[in-house]
């Protein structure tokens, strides 16, 4: 077990079936879909806009595949082990269809849109290749596919936020959801696929996710997860997006391909570019410009009950703007999730990551400077190209000075026509790769070991989220530093969405155990 489970990229959630939550609506279902979600919170969330758009078309969700009508499967590429799973998953499938040949099988995200139609060559089952920012043209290719025409939409868009679209909230605890807030990635590191399986990076209108949010509060969620793969590069222009002659308004281009060597569009991101490479001048702001600090103002003052989290911030991009909304509202939780990927500068370098180790933690010094307590994990790659020993060594000081909470570790998997494929050689054999994530792994276990030691005695607001996993008795909620709390059910008033105060009397590794007070 070489990866590590986390509430962004949960191994326990992985290929998890979704059902929506019952509905009162009179709305006539004629089909039935399955759908099963890999990868990160972003593809979760957006099967629950799938299934907002299928739900529109009258199909309902079901947990059991022999009831579906339609499988769909939303996939990641992000490491080769995740594109396995899904091909041995696929294959499950095969006697299913046999059975039942009307039935369609549709695969979505990352994977469809990496593949393309190849897919559809290879997996000789699959009707639908559909890739992230095409779920509109759905129920439009699933007629096609009903009438025996595969069908396959991969187009990217600079636009497509789904911003109008209300999400189906899926296997939902009715306390905590995502919301997406961007889409698409403008950096290039090395190592990554996501710029190329899902495009350009855009920015969602914020007026629709204070709707989305405000709706949720109402309906009594209570904790929102504002999503992207860099919030920190989160910028609206409104001024833009309403004058009529935005030139890319609408505009639907295909992303470089990554089949060949070289990148075709002009649209491409240039090495090391990302939206901010160009801010906008100071004065531009609240002259129609929001920046996450301003967003994340704005979510926070929905309700001092609604509490806020947000995944994933970037070193290079995270500002002190942020982190002083941050200390200011005791809504936002205390938490960053900062990740370093490597220690040595040499190697953040081949990684295009654009910061340095100094930088690096410089940004961790300036979190604990604004924000004592805050919790901070991080994200690392063991094995990457030309890694050696002492660079290994690197990882483990700034691991060891930043003193994260937890971080989700991996070790490097080479992905097809990303620059690190086509310019560096995959050189570090599997098992040094491996004993290097081992030795990361054991210090990450020190380390949180270490954190939830400093946490016992002290006293914390928990949001209570639902049962604790092991006993009825107990209930499971979250502190504001994001560390899993399980306590005694001893006041009887209490609900999920109740925020209570805890104090810390144990804890293990993974779980502090507390008491109300
Ligand atoms: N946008 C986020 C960021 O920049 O940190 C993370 C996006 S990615 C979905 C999540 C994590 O997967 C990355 O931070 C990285 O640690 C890991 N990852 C991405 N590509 C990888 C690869 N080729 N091999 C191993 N891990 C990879
Ligand atoms: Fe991938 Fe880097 Fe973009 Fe994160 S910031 S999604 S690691 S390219």
């Amino acid at each position: 077990m070489f990866e590590i489970a986390h509430k962004v990229h949960d191994e326990s959630r992985q290929g998890e079936a979704f059902t929506p939550a019952m509905t009162t609506d009179d709305k006539q279902f004629n089909r039935r879909f399955y759908i099963e979600s890999y990868g990160c919170s972003m593809n979760f969330s957006d099967s629950e806009i799938v299934a907002s758009i299928l739900f529109n078309e009258g199909f309902s969700a079901t947990r059991h595949l022999h009831e579906a009508d339609l499988i769909l499967v939303n996939t990641c590429s992000i490491r080769e082990k995740a594109e396995q799973t899904v091909r041995k998953r696929l294959t499950e499938f095969r006697k299913l269809k046999h059975q039942k040949p009307s039935l369609l099988i549709g695969v979505l995200g990352c994977m469809a849109e990496r593949l393309k139609s190849k897919f559809l060559e290879e997996e000789k089952l699959v009707d639908l290749v559909v890739g992230p920012d095409a779920y509109r043209s759905l129920p439009g290719l699933i007629v096609d596919a009903d009438d025996g025409q595969k069908g396959i939409n991969v187009l990217l868009s600079r636009e497509e936020t789904y911003a109008d679209i209300s999400p189906v909230r899926l296997n939902s605890n009715g306390i905590t959801a995502f919301v997406s807030i961007m889409r698409g990635c403008n950096n290039m590191c090395s190592f990554c696929v996501v710029p190329f399986t899902r495009g350009r990076e855009r920015s969602r209108d914020p007026e629709s996710i204070i709707k989305e949010c405000s709706d949720l509060f109402n309906a009594g969620y209570r904790e929102v997860t504002l999503l992207g793969q860099n919030v920190d590069s989160y910028y609206y222009n409104q001024a833009a997006a309403t004058a009529p002659s935005v030139p890319q308004r609408g505009k639907v281009h295909t992303q470089p391909s990554l089949s060949g060597n070289t990148l075709m569009d002009n649209d491409t991101p240039k090495s090391g570019e990302s939206a901010l490479d160009n801010p906008p001048p100071e004065a531009d702001r609240g002259a129609g410009f929001i920046t996450f600090a301003m967003l994340l103002e704005m979510v926070a003052q929905i309700s001092p009950q609604l509490r806020i989290r947000f995944s994933t911030s970037h070193p290079k991009d995270i500002t002190d703007e942020v982190l002083f909304t941050m200390a200011k509202y005791n809504n936002i939780c205390k938490y960053i999730h900062l990740p370093l990927q490597s220690g040595s500068n040499r190697i953040l370098q081949l990684m295009n990551r654009s910061y340095t180790r100094e930088w690096y933690i410089s940004k961790v010094d300036r979190i604990r400077e604004i924000m004592p307590g805050c919790g901070i994990s991080a994200d690392i790659i063991a094995g990457f190209c030309t890694e050696t020993e002492e660079d290994h060594q690197e990882t483990l000081r700034v691991m060891e000075y930043s003193k994260y909470d937890m971080s989700y570790m991996f070790f490097y998997s080479e992905r097809p026509g990303t620059l690190a494929h086509r310019r560096y050689k995959d050189d570090i054999p599997e098992e040094i790769k491996k004993r290097r994530l081992q030795e990361i792994v054991d210090l990450q276990n020190k380390l949180s070991q270490q954190s939830n030691k400093e946490d016992l005695g002290k006293i914390f607001t928990v949001l209570i989220e639902g049962d604790s996993k092991k006993s009825n008795k107990d209930w499971m909620g979250r502190t504001s530093q994001n560390k899993v709390i399980v306590f005694p059910k001893s006041i009887h008033s209490l609900v999920p969405g109740s925020y209570v105060e805890v104090r810390v009397n144990h804890c293990t590794q993974a779980t502090l155990l507390g008491e109300i007070v």
